[in-house]
């Protein structure tokens, strides 16, 4: 029989990551941290923007803004980086930098800046971490470089002119490359948008979404707002992410959806 190159390709994950351990190699420590990058004062008439079906009215949702830390033995890495700090109504009060202080963090510390997707809500304090690698969908890279889309590629100006190592992530990134921190491909809401799976030793697997949907009743429904750059893939990415979910018992946390805070415990304490 011959094998597929994917399907050997598989074999020999497999077959590695087995290994490493069976020489006894130290499971890696992993721990999960939720910032907060910001909220919106009052709940939102989600109607209005969040269904290109007219499937929802009526309905207001409190949307919030959240980043998370991922601490991987030594290394760190950031999930997003919210909204800019400033004087607009849902900029966040405490800067990421800040709050690193209060975990005795310093912004160098930071290896990784990992965003889901080039929307200004994600990348806003991405400038801060100026020595961390950005890792970023590859498609929404080829958007921020684009010289017509100056206003996105703005927040993460440090790295579109060269000042910074940038990787851009084609299909799933295995972050340490040991399954235990991955960028999950789920473009549609932009050309290059990822999710994070985190899998924790005590808590289990934890899907963070992106933007794949901002608040359970579309998660639930598989609804897609208006602004996505691609219809057909974030169905496609929806219907991947929620199997993940069951197939691998995941904790499901929708970053823009307030309901979801407590999932994960509250700052400066971490899921382990
Ligand atoms: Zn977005």
């Amino acid at each position: 029989m011959k094998r597929s190159p994917f399907v050997f390709g598989v074999f020999v994950c497999v077959t590695t990551f087995g290994a490493a351990f069976a020489r006894g190699q130290s499971a890696p420590v992993v721990t999960l941290t939720r910032l907060q990058c910001g909220t919106n004062a009052a709940p939102t008439d989600v109607g209005q923007r969040f269904s290109d079906t007219y499937a929802i009215s009526g309905l207001t949702v409190q949307l919030t803004f959240s980043c998370y830390l991922i601490k991987h033995n030594d290394d760190y890495l950031i999930w997003d980086t919210g909204n800019p700090v400033g004087a607009a109504a849902t900029a966040p009060k405490t800067t990421l930098v800040d709050l690193l202080g209060q975990l005795k963090l310093a912004p160098t510390q930071v290896k990784y800046v990992a965003i889901s997707h080039y929307h200004g809500d994600h990348t806003g304090q991405a400038g801060q971490f100026p020595h961390a690698t950005l890792l970023i969908g590859k498609g929404d890279w080829d958007v921020v470089t684009d010289p017509k889309s100056a206003t996105i590629a703005a927040p993460l100006a440090n790295w579109t002119t060269g000042g910074g190592k940038v990787e851009p992530v084609i299909g799933d990134k295995d972050v340490f490359g040991d399954g235990t921190v991955i960028m999950l491909n789920t473009p549609g809401h932009t050309p290059g948008h990822h999710s994070l799976l985190v899998r924790l030793k005590e808590m289990g697997n934890v899907l963070i979404t992106g933007d794949l949907s901002h608040f359970h009743e579309n998660y639930e429904s598989g609804g897609v707002p208006t602004f996505n750059t691609d219809r057909a893939a974030s169905v496609a990415s929806i219907d991947r992410f929620k199997k993940l979910a069951t197939n691998l018992k995941a904790t499901v946390i929708i970053q823009h959806d307030d309901r979801d805070v407590g999932k994960l415990p509250a700052f400066p304490a971490a899921a382990k």
